[in-house]
């Protein structure tokens, strides 16, 4: 298979690989859509004791189930998913509430698919179960990003949400890039709150 791969700091390559292998409680996806996220760019200039080369770069991953590790749910099998990417230790306060990206042993621990373990720059990737999320019927493409851009937007907006169901409430995103236009998205999907959203250009 093809994998788009950081085979040293500040280089990455087209290389071909054998597919890999999945262990029990994995699935193997063939990767839809893999999304090119700005932290990539660090992770190419600035590699980490978190992401030591070489790992397949993507950790933003829509996909479709073609094989089922042992002991994962047969009814995984054909379905299109994206894939929660960021790892952790599983065990610390962050962890336990859920901010797996936000590890208390986030400086010694590969950061996730993509980030240090291989990612879904790939034409397929074995990944945990426990780690999708249904994305039937949504666009490949759009559905990718939302596991990194969506989901940091979704949480900035979601702490806000209590005070953002009066009438008359009004959210400004300051900045309307990468992550702010999807806020403006989350905004309008989760609160009735007038929008303003501006930007310098
Ligand atoms: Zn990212
Ligand atoms: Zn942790």
């Amino acid at each position: 298979m093809r994998a788009y791969r950081m085979t040293a700091t500040g280089t990455a390559r087209l290389v071909e690989l054998p597919p890999p292998p999945i262990g029990p409680d994995q699935v193997r996806l063939q990767v839809l859509a893999a999304g090119v996220c700005h932290s990539d760019l660090h992770v190419l200039d600035a590699p980490a004791a978190m992401w030591e080369p070489p790992f397949t770069l993507g950790h933003e991953i829509c996909g479709t189930v073609t094989d089922l590790g042992a002991g994962t749910d047969p009814g995984l099998l054909g379905r299109q998913v994206v894939v929660h990417a960021p790892y952790g230790c599983g065990r610390c306060r962050r962890c336990a509430s859920g901010a797996t990206n936000d590890c208390d042993r986030r400086r010694e621990l590969p950061a996730g698919l993509g980030l240090g373990v291989d990612g879904g720059m790939a034409d397929e990737i074995a990944v945990d179960a426990a780690r999708l999320v249904d994305a039937d019927g949504l666009d490949p493409a759009e559905a990718a990003a939302l596991t990194d851009a969506g989901l940091t937007s979704y949480r900035a907006v979601a702490g806000s949400v209590d005070l953002l169901g009066d009438p008359g409430a009004v959210a400004v995103v300051i900045g309307v890039g990468g992550l702010g236009h999807l806020a403006v998205g989350v905004l309008r999907a989760l609160t009735g709150a007038r929008v303003v959203a501006v930007d310098t250009r």
